[in-house]
């Protein structure tokens, strides 16, 4: 079985001081508290990876990604970071197409498509995310869109390149809000995902795709989402934040 994957996105927060403290806690607890059937991915800014790289034990399955990463592999743009770059400080994951970039910094489709390409060329494993903003789930098109968007930045790649990608669900509206869908709405949306994937590649690359939810997922309802069929794990962002809140997540996660 898949291991459950908790990917903790730390966005804009955290000095480095605060970055290495949050680090060292979870260290501590998944020693003590190991998580055999659990991989712990943390999404630190950029600029802190190296450091926290450097506190990971190498018998814990926890490790690093980036929160977004340049669509080339190297040249003069100033201010940006690249794939090989961040592989260099130890990220093995890269957040790709999350809401807030597309929202505040205009991605698009191809754009996105193009960071998938160059996260697999360093062998770094897009997190690729989508996700439907409110007023499409109301007018029931959820599912059409999130089609388009799995289309539209991934179709390109080859059956052999599309296992190497995870793909996250994250509906817009449930980022930050404290709203959730219900478990059957995410369970079809899964199924949406695994259909589409199934008639590009085949059943073999849909059954076998690592699905993760987020949005708002904390503590209190981790286990209802790992517990869908279909989903693999959870993509969290504020109860990541804070050391109480995320080891109390961890610890949901000892439960059957
Ligand atoms: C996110 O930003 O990917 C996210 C899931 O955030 P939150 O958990 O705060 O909704």
């Amino acid at each position: 079985m898949k291991p459950t994957m908790i990917a903790a996105n730390w966005k804009m927060h955290k000095t480095l001081q605060e970055g290495l403290e949050l680090a060292q806690e979870i260290i501590i607890y998944l020693t003590t508290h190991p998580l055999p059937d659990a991989q712990v991915v943390l999404f630190p800014s950029f600029i802190h990876l190296g450091a926290i790289h450097r506190l990971l034990p190498p018998y814990l399955s926890l490790c690093l990604g980036a929160q977004n990463c340049h669509d080339q592999s190297s040249g003069a743009f100033t201010g940006e970071v690249s794939v090989s770059m961040l592989a260099s400080v130890g990220a093995s994951y890269v957040l790709v197409g999350h809401s807030e970039r597309r929202q505040y910094f205009g991605e698009s489709h191809e754009l996105i498509a193009r960071k998938i390409d160059a996260a697999l060329r360093c062998k770094v494993r897009p997190i690729f995310c989508c996700g439907e903003p409110w007023n499409v789930r109301e007018h029931n098109q959820h599912h059409a869109y999130i089609e388009k968007q799995v289309a539209d930045s991934l179709f390109h790649l080859t059956a052999e390149q599309i296992q190497q990608v995870i793909i996250a669900y994250e509906p817009v509206w449930a980022i930050g809000t404290g709203k959730t869908p219900d478990t059957t709405a995410i369970a079809s949306m899964q199924a949406v995902i695994r259909d589409t994937l199934a008639r590009r590649y085949n059943t073999l690359v849909a059954d076998g795709a690592t699905l993760l939810y987020g949005g708002s997922c904390n503590a209190n309802n981790v286990r209802d989402f790992i517990h869908i069929a279909g989903i693999n794990g959870v993509l969290v962002g504020n109860a990541s934040l804070h050391v109480k809140d995320f080891l109390h997540m961890l610890s949901a996660l000892h439960k059957n």
